[in-house]
């Protein structure tokens, strides 16, 4: 059974994520430090991370920027504030979804469920069919993560790779917000859209500086994104 690490300094809410979370047949872990769960994850990785945001020690952000360095780990965000939303949604943190307290802990074992699924086939082929791309000034290198753009390294969170790695594999193709959130393996229930633009903008904003009169993603209104070779 997937194993889940809940990283929570309030025991009541840790509680009831653990009741929910064994009555789906997970099991888990809990921690209340974000130093220890970042050990623990090196000692004994879990399937998925979930993270609260405030922490006493370091918070969940840059725990998770430091997750980063070693794993790709699925992680829901716990956050208590609306404000924080902006952040985890722009997902420079490389969050998979978030959710607000105070929160049903049956709907997370839902997201987290929804989360294992979409990873698991993600995982099956060996050599993706799409592994090397060269597409007008794009080079894609998935062995090594890697997307150069006129020759120049693209400096991308996983997930903008990916939403960058599916546009180039299929020039022209209007990928729908849905269709392409799918590709990146996060549950497509609560402001999907929002994600997905928050997405492209960043990624647009880290072409243009590179090329700056260039407009290689494409909006299609009301439909979704392309990526245009003939703007590239
Ligand atoms: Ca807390």
């Amino acid at each position: 059974m997937p194993h889940i690490l809940i990283v929570e300094d309030e025991a009541a809410i840790a509680d009831t994520l653990i009741f929910a979370l064994q009555s789906e047949g997970f099991t888990t872990t809990w921690l209340s430090l974000a130093e220890q769960a970042l050990a623990e994850q090196q000692r004994n990785p879990a399937d998925l991370l979930i993270l609260d945001v405030g922490l006493p020690d370091i918070s969940g952000f840059e725990a998770c920027k430091r997750l980063r360095r070693f794993s790709e780990v699925p992680v829901i965000f716990l956050t208590a504030r609306s404000e924080e939303i902006d952040r985890v949604v722009g997902l420079e943190i490389g969050a998979d979804d978030y959710v607000v307290k105070p929160f049903s802990p049956r709907e997370v074992a839902a997201r987290v469920k929804a989360i294992l699924k979409r990873m698991a086939p993600r995982e099956a082929p060996a050599v993706s069919p799409v592994a090397n791309v060269v597409s007008g000034p794009f080079q894609v290198n998935s062995e090594r993560v890697q997307i150069h753009y006129h020759d120049q390294l693209l400096s991308l969170t996983r997930h903008e790779f990916r939403l960058l790695q599916s546009l180039l594999a299929q020039p022209e193709r209007v990928f729908s917000r849905e269709q392409l959130l799918d590709g990146l393996g996060v549950a497509a229930d609560v402001g999907y859209e929002r994600t997905i633009d928050s997405h492209i903008k960043s990624l647009r904003a880290k072409l243009r500086q590179v090329a700056a009169a260039a407009e290689p993603i494409q909006t299609h209104r009301g439909l979704g994104y392309s990526y245009s070779p003939r703007h590239a």
